[in-house]
């Protein structure tokens, strides 16, 4: 058994700043990911960071284009934290020596992002994920932390409503080991993988949220789902919205720049919910090429794209053999990102004590019905770091309570019958066809009876998976038994998306209902919570934190 004061579990942007921020306190801190750090999704964002670095900007032009983006659901409180703190945690990054592109001054350069009244994103060319991951993890190393590297977490130890540790396999051996600790940090990122289309990593797929909803922790805006306007036709890959920040616009078939029709002022750079839905409304009045738009860059040049678009120039290229600089892209709205996680305060605190959550997998909430691009990398950062400071607090002050053996066994339990098992379903067809269903039934337009087609296939799934077979029987980085693990929390944050999108009778950010079509602040403007109470899912709901902007009719 191994003992620490403060376990991280996963090792992306936001693990990794609340790993270095509870070293920096002096605990025992280390780190769990089912993969080598900097292969953590957060690696490939690429348009940018928030922050009200300029002189003639402001937090609270910040704030307000947060709150306005997230449709008014977003808690004001928690909004008015990211965006004050962000400058100096921009700051920070860049004396740790993360490589932000520059202006003519020698400054931190800005880009325009959708959503934003200014241009407010910080970005490194188009690799800023790349840029600042590497930064944080030479931290990481320089404070020592010790990294349980492609170590993949199956069970949290709760009891009594406290934390007590975890159990977690380590790949390359099949062997299961314990984690006694204090406190947990959960920074496992999003779902997107719970989508066929999708711009996330295979690796994507809710772990955490599964894990905290089975031990007790609630959930919070699952209904709410981003589907990012550029992603390439084939795979889903994504483009960033760099492009348009840097003067891309999309055409549809008539050569016709449509977004005029949809958002007259802010045109491409609308909100992502706005944007995708106007694709989407194109595509199905057949004014689409074979099922996409077209994305323009070419009037760029070569030398900007080149300088600040060149990773989405390669990617055109390998993935889809177009270069934007003589072609048109064809692209699709495609899931990108979870505005809904587990949720937590503004220390990224947990209703169970002992356990936290920040970056993706958190729910704090800022990003309300629909996030603003650049501001998820920043929640990572900023809540990321809160929770580091928070849960070594905790630590500190806590006794390290008895590890409640039943875990392990019940963990063991189940592997065995899993792999002993000598017929039954295959994991690869059953999560594609969770994946396709999500995709056709629980999209961008949504309504009532898609959404109970989806519910049906959710819950045949779950049946089958209970019979599930693997072809490895071997314990060497045995990856199809990690991918049960990973199928079982799919199937359990798609149910949660849509019992909770079938719930919220209105339409909201990337939540639309094309049976409840407009906002209906009266009755809706509360989040919803899901928790598990004996076997089923259960619903509570919470007011939004409003300080100093009320809410109004969205428009750009
Ligand atoms: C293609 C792409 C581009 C993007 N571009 C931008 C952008 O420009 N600006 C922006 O603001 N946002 C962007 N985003 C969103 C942003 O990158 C992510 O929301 C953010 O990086 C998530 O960070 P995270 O630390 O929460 O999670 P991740 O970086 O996803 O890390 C999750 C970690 O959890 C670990 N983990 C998960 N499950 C387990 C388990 N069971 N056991 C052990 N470890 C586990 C993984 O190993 C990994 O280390 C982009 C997203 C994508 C997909």
């Amino acid at each position: 058994m191994v003992i620490h004061d403060v376990v991280v579990i996963g090792a992306g942007l936001a693990g990794m700043r609340a790993a270095i921020e509870a070293a920096r306190n002096g605990v025992n801190v280390a780190v769990v990911s089912k993969v080598h750090p900097i292969r953590s999704h957060s690696v490939s964002a690429q348009g940018g960071i928030n922050a009200a670095i300029a002189m003639n900007d402001s937090w609270n032009a910040h704030a307000f284009d947060t709150v306005k983006g997230s449709d008014y659901l977003g808690d004001q409180d928690a909004i008015e934290i990211l965006c004050k703190e962000a400058p100096e945690d921009i700051f920070e990054l860049d004396n740790m020596g993360c490589l932000f592109s520059r202006d003519d001054k020698g400054s931190i350069a800005q880009r325009p992002f959708g959503g934003a009244g200014f241009p407010r994103t910080c970005y490194a060319a188009d690799r800023t994920g790349h840029a600042i991951l590497n930064t944080l993890y030479e931290q990481l190393l320089r404070h020592g932390v010790p990294v349980y590297e492609e170590w993949f977490v199956v069970s949290l130890a709760v009891e009594n409503g406290i934390c007590r540790g975890l159990i977690a396999i380590d790949i390359h051996t099949g062997k299961l080991h314990r984690l006694h600790v204090k406190a947990i940090i959960l920074a496992t990122g999003g779902y997107g993988r719970v989508y066929q289309n999708s711009t996330n990593a295979l690796i994507n797929t809710g772990d955490g949220m599964g894990l905290a909803l089975n031990s007790g922790a609630e959930l919070m805006d699952m209904e709410f789902v981003q589907f990012h306007p550029t992603t390439l036709k084939s795979t889903g890959i994504l483009i960033s919205e760099g492009a348009r920040g840097e003067g891309g616009y999309l055409l549809n078939s008539k050569g016709e720049r449509f977004m005029k029709r949809y958002a007259p002022n802010a045109l491409e750079l609308a909100s992502r919910d706005v944007v995708s839905r106007a694709e989407q409304q194109e595509i199905e009045d057949g004014r689409g090429v074979d099922g996409c738009v077209l994305l323009d860059l070419r009037h760029l040049g070569e030398a900007l794209i080149n300088e600040r678009l060149p990773q989405i120039r390669q990617l055109a290229i390998d993935f889809e053999g177009i270069d934007p600089l003589k072609e048109l892209v064809p692209i699709k709205p495609g899931a990108h990102y979870s505005m809904g996680g587990i949720k937590t305060d503004v220390w990224g605190a947990t209703n169970i004590k002992g356990i936290y959550a920040a970056g993706e997998c958190a729910c704090v909430s800022v990003h309300g019905a629909n996030r603003l691009g650049g501001n998820s990398l920043l929640d990572a950062v900023v809540f990321g770091r809160r929770a580091g400071y928070a849960a070594s607090h905790y630590a500190k002050e806590a006794a390290l309570e008895d590890f409640p053996e039943a875990v392990l066994k019940d963990a063991a339990r189940d592997i065995s019958i899993i792999m002993n098992r000598t017929s039954g379903e295959r994991v690869a067809g059953l999560r594609n066809e969770l994946a396709s269903a999500m995709t056709v039934y629980v999209g961008v337009f949504r309504d009532k009876d898609r959404m109970d087609k989806a519910l049906t296939k959710i819950r045949e799934l779950r049946e089958l998976y209970k019979n599930i077979n693997l072809e490895d029987k071997g314990e060497i980085f045995n990856t199809e038994l990690i991918s049960v693990f990973e199928l079982g929390h799919l199937l359990t944050i798609a149910e949660c998306i849509v019992i909770a999108a079938i719930n919220r009778n209105e339409s909201r950010g990337a939540h639309y209902r094309l049976d409840f079509p407009t906002r209906d602040d009266k009755n809706w403007l509360k989040h919803v919570l899901l928790f598990k109470d004996g076997g089923g899912i259960k619903f509570g709901y919470k007011d939004v934190a409003v300080t100093r902007y009320k809410p109004m009719e969205r428009k750009y």
